[in-house]
C-alpha cells in the first residue's frame, strides 16, 4: 500500500523526528511504499494567497474558494499545491504527524491544508439538492482511503481527560478528525498519541516503538472511528442536523458518532 506522512516540526533530531523515522522504517519493512512531505524542509508556504494561482490577475478582487476553483479546474495551481495533491491521490493511507501547538496543528500544517484542499479538490464536490448536500462527510474525492494522527503534547493524559483541564482530547481533535479529515472523504483512525513529552527516556521511547509499531502493522485492519455519513440518512437536509430521534441525549461533537 502507498503512504502518504505528512510531518510538521521543524527539527529532525527531535521526538517527532525519531518517531517519524521509526514510521517509516516500520512501514517499509512490512513492504508499503511511503512518501513523505516534510514541510519544514520543503520550506513549505503556509499562506494561501493570490501566488497560488497562476492566472490570477491583480485588477479582479482575489477570491480564495473562486479563484481556487479556478485554477484547480483548469490546471493553474501552484506547481507545490498539484504536488501535493497528486501524492493524496497517490496515496491509499494518509499520516498527519505534528507537535500540540496552541492546541491545534502547528500553522505550516494548517497552512498545508489551506492550499492543498483546493475547491473541487477537497470541498465543492459532488451534487447539492435536496437529498444529497456535497460529497462529503465520508464520501468526496479522499474517500477510500484511511488517515490516522500522530500526535505529540506536553500535557499530561489526565489533562486531556474527560474532565481535564484542557478538554477531552477527542474534541480538540474533532475539527481536524472529523472537519479536515473525514470531510473530504478519509476513514478516520484513533489518533497514535503521546502525552507529557518532556517525560521521556530510552525505556518508554522503546515502549512507545512498541505501541506505535503495532498500530501501524494493524493500519488496515484497525475500524475507523464511526463517524455518521452525512447523506445517509442520519441528517436532515438541508438543515444538516442530526435527526431528532437518533441518540437524542447526545450534543456537541459526540453526536456525530455512531456508538453500538
Ligand atoms: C508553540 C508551542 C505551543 C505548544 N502548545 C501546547 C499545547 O497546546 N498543549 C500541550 O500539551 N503542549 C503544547 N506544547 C508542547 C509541545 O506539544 C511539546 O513540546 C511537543 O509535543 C514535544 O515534541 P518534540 O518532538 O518537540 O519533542 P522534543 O522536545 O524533541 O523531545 C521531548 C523529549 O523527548 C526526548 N527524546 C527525543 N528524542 C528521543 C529519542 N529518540 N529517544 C528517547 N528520548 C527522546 C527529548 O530528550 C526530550 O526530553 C507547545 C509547544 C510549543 C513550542
Amino acid at each position: 500500500m502507498n503512504i502518504l506522512l505528512v510531518y510538521a516540526h521543524p527539527e529532525p533530531r527531535s521526538l517527532n523526528g525519531a518517531l517519524r523515522d521509526f514510521a517509516v522504517q516500520r512501514l517499509e519493512a512490512a513492504g508499503h511504499q511511503v512518501r513523505v512531505s516534510d514541510l519544514y524542509a520543503m520550506g513549505w508556504k503556509a499562506t494561501l494567497d493570490a501566488d497560488d494561482h497562476l492566472d490570477y490577475r491583480p485588477d479582479n478582487p482575489f477570491s480564495p474558494s473562486g479563484d481556487s476553483r479556478q485554477a484547480f479546474a483548469n490546471g493553474r495551481q501552484s506547481a507545490d499545491i498539484a504536488g501535493e495533491q497528486d501524492k493524496l491521490r497517490w496515496a491509499d493511507g494518509l499520516i498527519l504527524q505534528f507537535p500540540l501547538w496552541w492546541f491545534s496543528m502547528p500553522a505550516i500544517l494548517k497552512g498545508w491544508v489551506d492550499r492543498v484542499y483546493a475547491y473541487g479538490f477537497a470541498y465543492g464536490v459532488g451534487e447539492h439538492s435536496d437529498k444529497r448536500w456535497g460529497s462529503r462527510y465520508g464520501e468526496g474525492n479522499l474517500a477510500g482511503k484511511r488517515a490516522m494522527l500522530m500526535v505529540t503534547t506536553g500535557g499530561w493524559d489526565s489533562h486531556y481527560s474527560a474532565r481535564g483541564i484542557n478538554g477531552p482530547m477527542d474534541d480538540l481533535l474533532f475539527p481536524i478528525q472529523h472537519g479536515i479529515l473525514h470531510y473530504p472523504g478519509f476513514e478516520v483512525l484513533p489518533p497514535f498519541l503521546v502525552y507529557r513529552t518532556s517525560r521521556m527516556d530510552d525505556s518508554r521511547f522503546a515502549a512507545l516503538g512498541e505501541e506505535l509499531g503495532q498500530r501501524l502493522d494493524n493500519f488496515w485492519q484497525t475500524p475507523p472511528i464511526a463517524y455518521r455519513r452525512q447523506n445517509a440518512g442520519d441528517y436532515e437536509i438541508p438543515a444538516l442536523t442530526l435527526r431528532p430521534d437518533l441518540a437524542p441525549q447526545q450534543h456537541g461533537f459526540a453526536a456525530h458518532i455512531e456508538r453500538d
